[in-house]
């Protein structure tokens, strides 16, 4: 279990890093704020959807380590999916990082999403974690245009 939480952490450094889709995109359908008072993560949420398709999704903004790695996960992983496949990618998350989710069998389904499991040890930081989640699930939705955690 220590290797794999080793790798875990070596996955959010290297999205931390290196995010991917971080970019600000010109032509998007829309866009959504998402701020966390917490602890100052705030990130903006781009989204360009062709029908029930998410076809392309890019985020900017600063926050911590876990904030970022996991707006660069939610965006490759949202990517290419259609908006009922990236809802349910969404509840799969809120559960995992609220601890709702036992079992190893549900975390392999989970794949990338799993590396994010530790953090429901520590509940101040599970809406670092799911804030760009929140956000992307409102874009879908197109309905506000600013987010808080709060
Ligand atoms: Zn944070």
């Amino acid at each position: 279990m220590s290797e794999l939480k080793t790798l875990y952490q070596e996955m959010i450094l290297d999205h931390n890093k290196n995010p991917r889709n971080f970019r600000a995109m010109e032509d998007a359908d829309r866009s959504v704020e998402g701020y966390n008072p917490l602890c100052g993560d705030h990130y903006t949420v781009y989204m360009k959807m062709d029908g029930e398709m998410v076809k392309d999704i890019s985020f900017t903004g600063a926050g911590c380590a876990i904030s970022k790695a996991s707006a660069s996960v939610m965006s490759a992983m949202v990517k290419g999916k259609t908006r009922a496949q990236a809802e349910k990618l969404f509840e799969q998350f809120h559960q995992l990082v609220t601890g709702e989710v036992g079992g190893e069998n549900h975390i392999e389904e989970l794949g990338k999403l799993a590396a994010f499991s530790g953090v429901s040890e520590f509940p101040a930081r599970v809406k670092c974690a799911i804030l760009a989640w929140h956000t992307m699930k409102s874009a879908l939705e197109a309905k506000a245009e600013t987010v808080t955690t709060e």
